[in-house]
């Protein structure tokens, strides 16, 4: 039961994310076509491309229907909003929303397939890889769905298909490029990167677009006020033209009238000379006619036939049939008869033409008649020509006349101009260059009939774009509604802003790209960081040697675990102490020193830690030095020799008890080999003889061995002092060649003593450093060349000490060899032993004693070329100047 209830609880959620996505995609969508120029579905940036790969990368598949359905919802509203049948809209949207589904799984099989970590984004190719294949790549899809369901719906023609396909392509990319990273921000929050880029990359970013949208919407609200400010310029300027055109028809005929009036009859031939000064007088052709309508009665009328009948041929009086034929007209009381009408050509057709025999020309002429003034007809479709105009009548009156019963009495005729509508608007639209407008013009006063228009009103125009004016003209009320033309507004679309903002976004999606790729860097050795961190605090937690590392001063900055042990002080109390506290014979100088220089440090030796107990535990120091951010820093490695030292004690205690043990029966044996070999026992023979020598010399070996080990245990006994007395120099060091002279001999080495200042007084015991001497000396004089030289000489090179050398001219100590020559049974070629002689214990012995001399002993060699060992011994008067040794 609980897992069936979990599933179906899976399912609803699945469902509710499905209908909230599908919701977003079309409410986002529909706000981003606010930034479309239209006419057209593509906007600068489509956001919901975005949100649909991430929200699939992130929430899985399933969600595929809900950018089906989202992209549906939002193209049935737009083609809602646009006014266009739901109905035929439905393949477009249907199409557009495949398209937006198929790009989306796309992209998602894309990014999952080539970028590793697609909904980190932390390494440089991942973040590339991820915009370019979710982004201009995939967005090929929609593009061309969207396109294509257009223009198989019939809304884009064949013309516009590569600029909509490029402005939807160009849409959803930058939709996918700047909306991604935004959304995983706020989806993915819980995922570490994601949180640190909301500061570094998201804020930018939001800042940018919205700036970029403000941007937009300032600059093209400011393109439609301008616009608008053009369109109302030019209605009124047209307007104004429409009016002053009429005027000048309507003062033409009143000057017609007045000719007509004053002179007692105008000829035919005035007439024309009048009309065609009047006609020719503009390069309009809309007047496309003046004519001089005769007022008869019934008993003038045979008399005007027969003077028609001359002037121009036309026997009757007449009016036009329905089927447009000459119909001689009935008797009647009165007649209106076009006697003159210029130009000529073209209308003499209607000369005797009886114009009250149509209503409309009827209905004006009245109008006139009786108000003596102009008065225009409605619409008539010109005779001649078959096109839309009015007449303008004018009434000529005999004799001036006041009233209606006077005007209808002294009648004389009317002067009417015939004013076209196509060349008054056409010319009047084409004279300024604007293609801008169109307009349709409506007689108010015969219930808005319709004069004249350019091109049908189309359904829906921006209300600001269209202008209404009224135009009044012989009684008459026309009005006169202009429009902006569809060709000048997509000629005039928004295209500026709308590229500003193109342009902008791409930059702010680099932009966006170039943040992701460092805040990915960041964040990665943020994590590698980390990683070593943890690593190297393994090491040092679980290291058995004590770490500890300070600054250049001497003040610890860390210890591990094995240092607070061996050192029995807590990790606080040693941070910031001085690391004498623990290592009081550590000397800082060297460390300056190298810091100073700037010079490798890299020392191993023993020294003593003070625990906390102040007990002091014997160490093994290694000490180097690291350079970070331009300051040294110390590293010191602490190995305690405790156990060793026990170890190699009771070892000692061994060997020593073992050669107490040896040394009296070997004197024994020496004694007795010697009475042996000197025949006090009788005569040997030669053999016994030789092996007898051969004994002698190998209990020699050993006798040496034996003393050199007991020398050394003796002085490894604590409580082993040496004497401390003035040693002259120059004497002791002569006495050392005097002494070594024969063993020199031997090996056929001259000895030299350098010149020594005679005034110079070492401290020391004389007897342990004469031993010193003799087996430096004797080691030189071994290890030289025959007829080699041995050298002695001092030298000053730190206050307070003299340096003793003994150079040879052997072949060196070689490099492999050179760290164990202190070290006890060392010898660099355990095959010279039988020809040099020797324990390999005479230096570990020099060394110590002349440590405690408080010197120091070292050498300087170069292969194949010979050896200098240096001991360094401290001057009488220092030694005095000191403080007695604790
Ligand atoms: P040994 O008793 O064997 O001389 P030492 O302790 O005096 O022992 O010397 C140790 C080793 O150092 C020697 O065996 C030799 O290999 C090397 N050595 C000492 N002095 C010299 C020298 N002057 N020239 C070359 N090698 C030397």
């Amino acid at each position: 039961m609980p897992q069936s209830s979990a599933a179906v609880s899976s399912f609803g959620s699945k469902v509710f994310h499905i209908l909230l996505l599908a919701l977003c995609y079309a409410c986002i969508g529909r706000l981003s076509v606010l930034l479309a120029i239209p006419p057209g579905y593509a906007t600068a940036i489509f956001p919901p491309a975005g949100i649909a790969l991430v929200v699939m990368l992130l929430f899985g598949r399933y969600c595929a229907p809900g950018i089906f359905l989202g992209s549906l919802l939002l193209n049935l509203w737009i083609g809602f909003d646009s006014g266009s049948d739901i109905v035929a809209g439905l393949p477009i949207a249907f199409g557009a929303a495949t398209g937006a589904t198929l790009q989306a799984l796309l992209a998602l099989y894309l990014v999952r397939r080539y970028v590793t970590a697609p909904d980190e984004l932390i390494r440089d190719t991942d973040i590339i890889l991820f915009l370019l294949l979710a982004g201009p790549l995939a967005c090929v899809v929609n593009a061309s769905f969207g396109v294509s369901s257009l223009y198989y719906a019939g809304a884009l023609n064949s013309a516009g298909i590569a600029y909509a396909w490029v402005t939807w392509w160009v849409g959803d990319s930058l939709g996918v490029l700047v909306s991604a990273p935004l959304l995983f921000i706020l989806l993915a929050p819980g995922r570490g990167v994601w949180r640190q880029r909301r500061w570094a990359v998201g804020l930018p970013l939001v800042m940018l677009s919205v700036g970029l949208m403000w941007m937009f919407i300032t600059f093209s609200s400011w393109e439609v006020r301008q616009r608008q400010f053009e369109f109302n310029e030019d209605v009124n300027i047209t307007h104004e033209q429409l009016g002053s055109r009429l005027e000048r028809t309507v003062l033409a005929l009143g000057a017609l009238e007045r000719f007509f009036s004053y002179s007692a009859n105008v000829s035919r031939g005035e007439f024309k000379g009048y009309a065609d000064f009047f006609l020719s007088s503009s390069s309009d052709d809309d007047v496309r006619g003046l004519s001089w309508n005769r007022y008869l009665r019934q008993s003038q009328r045979s008399e005007f036939e027969q003077t028609l009948q001359q002037d121009v041929g036309q026997p009757f009086i007449f009016d036009f049939t329905a089927q447009r034929e000459k119909q001689r007209s009935a008797e009647a009381e009165h007649y209106v008869v076009v006697e003159y009408i210029e130009p000529l050509a073209g209308n003499e057709a209607v000369i005797g033409l009886n114009i009250l025999s149509n209503p409309v020309r009827l209905a004006a002429i009245f109008s006139a008649l009786d108000s003596g003034q102009l008065s225009v007809s409605e619409k008539i479709n010109l005779l001649q020509s078959n096109e839309d105009a009015v007449l303008l009548f004018f009434p000529v009156y005999s004799v001036p006349a006041l009233d209606e019963a006077q005007r209808r009495e002294h009648i004389a005729g009317f002067v009417t101009a015939v004013l076209a509508f196509k060349p008054l608007i056409e010319n009047l639209l084409t004279e300024k260059d604007s293609s801008m407008l169109e307009m349709r013009l409506t007689d108010v006063s015969n219930n808005n009939a319709l004069l004249y228009q350019t091109a049908a009103l189309p359904q829906s125009t921006p209300l600001q774009l269209e202008q209404s004016l009224n135009i009044t003209v012989g009684g008459r009320q026309w009005q006169a509604q202009y429009w902006l033309s569809a060709e000048y507004k997509s000629l005039n679309s928004d295209f500026l802003a709308f590229y500003v903002l193109t342009i902008g976004l791409l930059f702010t999606s680099i932009l966006g790209a170039f943040l992701l790729v460092v805040t990915g860097r960041a964040h990665y050795i943020g994590q590698l960081v980390t990683k070593r961190s943890a690593e190297l605090k393994g090491v040092l937690d679980n290291a058995i040697d004590a770490i500890l590392t300070f600054d250049s001063k001497g003040n610890i900055e860390s210890v591990n675990p094995a240092g607070e042990k061996l050192t029995q002080y807590p990790a606080t109390q040693l941070i910031n102490k001085s690391v004498q506290m623990i290592l009081p014979k550590l000397e800082l100088d060297p460390l300056v020193e190298s810091e100073l220089h700037n010079s490798p440090l890299n020392a191993r030796f023993d020294s003593t830690v003070m625990r906390q107990d102040t007990a002091a535990i014997p160490v093994e120091v290694a000490l180097s030095k690291m350079e970070f951010n331009g300051e040294s820093r110390f590293t010191v490695i602490l190995r305690d020799l405790t156990e060793r030292h026990e170890a190699e004690k009771i070892k000692d205690d061994i060997i020593s008890t073992v050669s107490h043990e040896l040394r009296t029966p070997l004197t024994s044996i020496m004694g007795s080999l010697g009475l042996v070999s000197s025949g006090v026992t009788g005569p040997l023979p030669q053999k016994a003889a030789e092996l007898v020598s051969l004994a002698m010399q190998n209990s020699q070996r050993l006798t040496m061995l034996v003393n050199d080990i007991l020398e050394l245990s003796k002085h490894q006994t604590e409580n082993y002092q040496l004497a401390q007395e003035p040693i002259a120099l120059e004497t002791f060091l002569t006495k050392a060649i005097n002494l070594n002279a024969g063993y020199a001999s031997q090996y056929d080495v001259k000895l030299v003593l350098q010149q020594v200042p005679t005034d110079m007084v070492i401290s020391g015991d004389e007897v342990k450093l004469m031993q010193v001497m003799a087996n430096l000396l004797s080691n030189a004089i071994k290890y030289s060349p025959r007829h080699g030289c041995v050298t002695v000489f001092t030298a000053i090179s730190a206050p307070q000490f003299v340096d003793i050398a003994v150079q040879d001219q052997g072949n060196g100590i070689p490099l492999a060899f050179q760290q164990q020559v202190f070290q006890r049974f060392s010898q660099a070629d355990s095959t010279d032993t039988r020809r040099v002689g020797g324990t390999g214990l005479g230096l570990a012995i020099a060394k110590i004693i002349v440590e405690k001399h408080q010197g120091k002993i070292w050498f300087e060699t170069v292969e194949g070329k010979g050896c200098t060992f240096f001991i360094r011994l401290p001057l009488y008067q220092h030694v005095a100047a000191m403080p007695l040794p604790g």
